[in-house]
């Protein structure tokens, strides 16, 4: 029985379970990347929703190996160096303030803000040469491990587009808190599951190796349940401009199988669900041209959750 990594929850209130040689197919015809040593012997993985704190998390929790990344990082867009996230976080962000960065890569979030001091903490050695050039700081090392020695030290620790990579959330959340001062902030952004991604079937890089979670408003609040944090603000971006094809054509897309009766699953690559995906692509062009962000602006993919740490009172539950 698989066990939820955020609330220790042992009921689902939904379960699919998906083909891996099918999501090793899909990385070979999308990204021509060969993923098949990531999943050992593995059959199929579970989709699960948490039944009492809303997480979708994927069981077994298998996370992207170093070589998986490596293989991820030879394309451009892969690490992003602007994000409407930064922009938003920043205003959080005061010049007395010192501030960690859990994922920092090569600490595009530091040269925006403007706090006392800032430390990146990042895995990647490419990353980190990359930040060292920008004269950003950054050490090589775990959140679990840097807490050990620096409780209680900064004002703000912020991670983006990390924890939905991460496996151990429990742990991974306990070191940020401790590693802040009282009423100092956790500033954590994930692909929101409330978002329009969560109707993307097939979504290879929202599954495993790539992520591990998915993230709703609710677990967020659950999230700040269960540590004794507060939410302070719980922020969607607007639909990027490099998605707005791609939000037409998925939306369109659910429209026509809804339409058809048929079931929008995380994985369907059944013969319909490919001819109406086909057929949807044209209009989904013109729709994203002509029509979207002019009459209306949906939410965009990623979401982010502003928590204050009360030291009287935080502590697992
Ligand atoms: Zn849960």
């Amino acid at each position: 029985m698989p066990t939820c990594p955020l609330c220790n929850g042992v009921t689902v209130a939904s379960r699919e379970s998906i083909s891996v040689e099918r999501v090793i197919k899909m990385y070979k015809k999308l990204l021509g990347i060969d993923v098949a040593g990531e999943f050992g012997e593995l059959s199929f993985i579970d989709c699960n929703r948490c039944n009492d704190c809303d997480l979708i998390y994927f069981s077994p929790a298998v996370s992207g190996s170093e070589h998986f990344y490596e293989m991820l990082q030879t394309f451009n867009w892969y690490y992003m160096a602007e994000k409407n996230e930064y922009e938003f976080a920043r205003n959080f962000v005061k010049p007395t303030d010192d501030v960690l960065e859990i994922g920092s890569g090569k600490g595009a979030f530091a040269k925006l803000i403007n706090g006392r001091s800032y430390l990146g903490l990042e895995f990647s050695q490419e990353a980190q040469r990359l930040a060292a050039e920008n004269g950003v700081k950054v050490f090589n090392e775990s959140i679990q491990h840097h807490c050990i020695t620096n409780a209680q030290t900064y004002d703000v620790v912020c991670s983006f587009q990390v924890l939905e990579h991460v496996a151990d959330i429990r742990t991974f959340i306990k070191s940020a808190i401790v590693c802040l001062k009282d009423s100092g902030l956790l500033i954590l952004s994930t692909p929101s599951s409330d978002s329009f991604s969560a109707s993307v079937s097939n979504f290879i890089l929202d599954m495993p190796p790539h992520h591990i979670t998915r993230w709703s408003d609710a677990s967020y609040k659950n999230l700040a349940n269960i540590f004794n944090l507060e939410l302070v603000e719980l922020w969607h971006e607007p639909l990027q401009h490099i998605h707005r094809e791609f939000y037409a054509q998925t939306m369109l897309t659910k429209w026509v199988m809804k339409l058809l009766r048929q079931k929008t699953s995380v994985w369907n690559d059944s013969i319909t669900y490919r001819l109406i995906s086909l057929a949807c692509r044209l209009p989904s062009k013109l729709l994203s041209k002509f029509f979207l962000g002019c009459l209306f602006m949906p939410r965009g993919i990623s979401a982010t959750a502003i928590f204050r740490k009360n030291t009287e009172v935080w502590g697992i539950k």
